[in-house]
């Protein structure tokens, strides 16, 4: 598996072992994305969500658990239209068990794409979130 290296604050993809993002200059420790969620975090990161790890596990029951590891503790309330398949987990997962992974992450990226990002950072920081951008 060939993860993906991402810078934190700015999405960034790193080509090679960086101590600092060369697009932002943070020196945040990168984040290593399963290549499928690289959209969904990105856009994420974009809402000013922060991501700390990505896993996808698959099950004998040809489930797949993924799991999009968020930084502190995000307000659940600005969570609650998630697709129905999506829940927030102890405030800082977000988590879905489904046969269909294609699916099901798209599902989550339209609901990304659908935010205003200004607005849902706005909403962030007044939750007292810290988005850390
Ligand atoms: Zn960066």
């Amino acid at each position: 598996m060939n993860f993906v290296i991402l810078c934190p604050i700015c999405a960034t993809k790193y080509t090679n072992r960086q101590d600092s993002c060369s697009n932002c200059g943070s020196s945040k420790g990168a984040i290593f994305v399963h290549p499928s969620l690289v959209k969904v975090v990105t856009l994420l990161i974009k809402l000013g969500v922060g991501v700390v790890d990505t896993g996808i596990k698959h099950c004998t029951t040809h489930q797949n658990k993924i799991s999009i590891y968020l930084s502190g503790s995000v307000p659940e309330y600005l969570f609650t239209d998630l697709p129905s398949v999506w829940r927030i987990k102890d405030s800082n997962k977000l988590y879905c068990s489904d046969i269909d992974r294609i699916k099901v992450i798209k599902e989550l990226e339209e609901w990304a794409m659908d935010k205003d990002p200004d607005g849902f950072k706005a909403l962030l920081r007044l939750s007292g979130y810290d988005i850390g951008q």
